[in-house]
């Protein structure tokens, strides 16, 4: 059903970086302490990335990386838990939940597999227009 995802992902892996990469959700802390944020702090913290030039020791600022991260571990843990449900419950055929495991895990090497491509792409963007950042 879904074994056409990786040509799918190889097919659109500029597409699916620069979607993330220019996606501007709303960013806000004020959410009430819910599962969200705890993870997002957690992940601040365990973590931490510091923007500053020179680099802080005890810097442990936020970064997107924090946010997407925070967004896909969330999903992910549904997204296991929900399927399992389902199949134990046999609304879906057995092996659905391994299937979609994989695919979570092949997406991610899919990922890392395109990261010297749009290092590439970066660079050849920097020598086009000096002036960008
Ligand atoms: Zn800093």
């Amino acid at each position: 059903m879904l074994e056409n995802l990786n040509s799918f992902l190889e097919e659109n892996k500029r597409d699916i970086f620069s979607f993330i990469e220019n996606s501007r959700r709303p960013i806000s802390l004020d959410y009430d302490n819910n599962i969200f944020e705890k993870l997002l702090r957690h992940l601040v913290t365990g973590f931490p990335v510091c923007h500053c030039s020179p680099q802080q020791q005890t810097h442990a600022e936020f970064d997107k990386v924090h946010y997407e991260l925070t967004v896909a571990t969330l999903e992910i843990f549904w997204c296991g838990c929900l399927t399992q449900m389902k199949e134990n419950r046999q609304a879906y055929y057995s092996g659905t939940t391994d299937i979609f495991r994989q695919i979570l895990i092949d997406t991610f090497d899919a990922g890392k597999r395109y990261a010297p491509m749009e290092e590439r792409r970066r660079q050849n963007e920097q020598t086009r227009t000096p002036n960008s950042e």
